[in-house]
């Protein structure tokens, strides 16, 4: 029997069970502090009284990983700054969930260059990627409310972590953008 509430409710109850249990996460997510670059500053503005955040009960940003289930990569990642995205995303608190925001976090963006990882799922496994340089706070809005959806669709326990580790496993072996690999490495 799996472990976790749906290891525990009676099978025919198991999909209502699911769908309230997708309901309150995704009505009760909280974001972490976590500002890396420019696009903090949208990220900041989504939650001021213009965009309200709080609509969604979301405008407090938590000050602690382990009172939060939302990252926000909101910018570039530095190569000195990715282990510590990494131990703020260890921390928080399972089920958890990633919005990769702006051209830099998902890809790195105009800056291809040695100091910077190129696309921040080489580091934390990402549910949403927001392109734009910067993304406005509507559109984080609008990405958020994407990720409420994907939330109340998600399975429960062990299989989503079973899904978080795929995601995670294949964005470790993707290639970074600008890297190249000669044909007889692709057909390999
Ligand atoms: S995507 Fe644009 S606004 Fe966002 S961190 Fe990169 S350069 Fe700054």
């Amino acid at each position: 029997m799996p472990d976790g509430i749906e290891g525990k409710a009676p099978a025919f109850a198991l999909g209502s069970v699911a769908k309230l249990v997708g309901a309150l996460r995704a009505g009760s997510t909280w974001p972490v502090t976590m500002g890396l670059a420019c696009c903090a500053i949208e990220m900041m503005a989504a939650g001021t009284s213009r965009f309200d955040l709080s609509r969604f009960g979301m405008e407090v940003f938590r000050a602690s990983p382990r009172q939060a289930d939302l990252m926000l990569v909101s910018g570039r990642v530095s190569h000195k700054m990715a282990p510590v995205v990494r131990r703020v995303y260890d921390q928080m608190a399972d089920p958890k969930w990633v919005i990769s925001m702006g051209a830099c976090a998902c890809t790195g963006g105009v800056f291809n260059n040695y100091a910077v990882v190129q696309g921040c799922d080489h580091i934390v496994p990402v549910d949403i990627y927001l392109p734009g340089c910067p993304p406005r706070p509507e559109m984080l809005i609008h990405a958020i409310l994407e990720l409420h959806q994907q939330i109340k669709a998600e399975p429960l326990g062990p299989d989503r972590a079973k899904v978080a580790r795929a995601v995670e496993e294949a964005a470790l072996a993707a290639i970074a953008p600008g890297e190249t690999r000669s044909m007889n490495e692709v057909n390999a």
